[in-house]
């Protein structure tokens, strides 16, 4: 779980308290600023007094609830639903022509960079990541597009938070 846990940290030099899972009141935790996992104390893996323990734990305990568990979604190749899946938008012009706008929420009709899950926009990449962990369930049905998505995974015992992406803003 430790080795697992370490593609969660953040990759970078920028935040280097980020850079190995820390524990922290019972839990071992992983994050990168936009994906966190947790488990149960995991053997080897020290407290960290720069690591954002406890504003991780609050996290989970704003965030973490409501839980409704479902399967993944399939990842990346489906349509886009904002132009379905035609890569523009076709707009009606007053002489009875249409004119075609670049729909600018996928490419070419396909969502290449990130899959909606219910109404959240989630990072493939991350989304890739997640599939990493054992029996991942996640729980997308909170009503506030920009809170974080649960997921759970080794039989509900591992927790997850993932942030979504901004509209429009890529992989914000
Ligand atoms: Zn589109």
């Amino acid at each position: 779980m430790k080795t697992l846990f370490q593609n969660f940290c953040y990759q970078w030099d920028l935040r280097p308290s980020l850079k190995k899972p820390f524990s922290y009141e019972g839990w071992t935790y992983a994050t990168d600023g936009r994906i966190m996992v947790r488990f149960p104390m995991i053997d080897g893996v020290e407290e960290n007094k720069e690591a954002p323990s406890q504003k991780a734990d609050e996290a989970f305990i704003s965030f973490y609830k409501n839980l409704k568990w479902t399967e993944m979604p399939l990842l990346a190749d489906t349509k886009c639903e904002y132009c379905e899946g035609r890569g523009f938008f076709i707009l009606p012009m007053a002489d009875g022509a249409v004119d075609k706008e670049e729909c600018g929420e996928c490419l070419d009709g396909f969502l290449a960079a990130w899959t909606m899950v219910e109404k959240k926009k989630i990072a493939n990449n991350y989304l890739r990541k997640m599939k990493l962990l054992p029996d991942l369930k996640i729980s997308p049905s909170s009503n506030e597009i920009f809170e974080p998505m649960p997921f759970t995974f080794h039989q509900e015992i591992g927790q997850g938070l993932i942030m979504p992406c901004k509209y429009g803003d890529g992989y914000e």
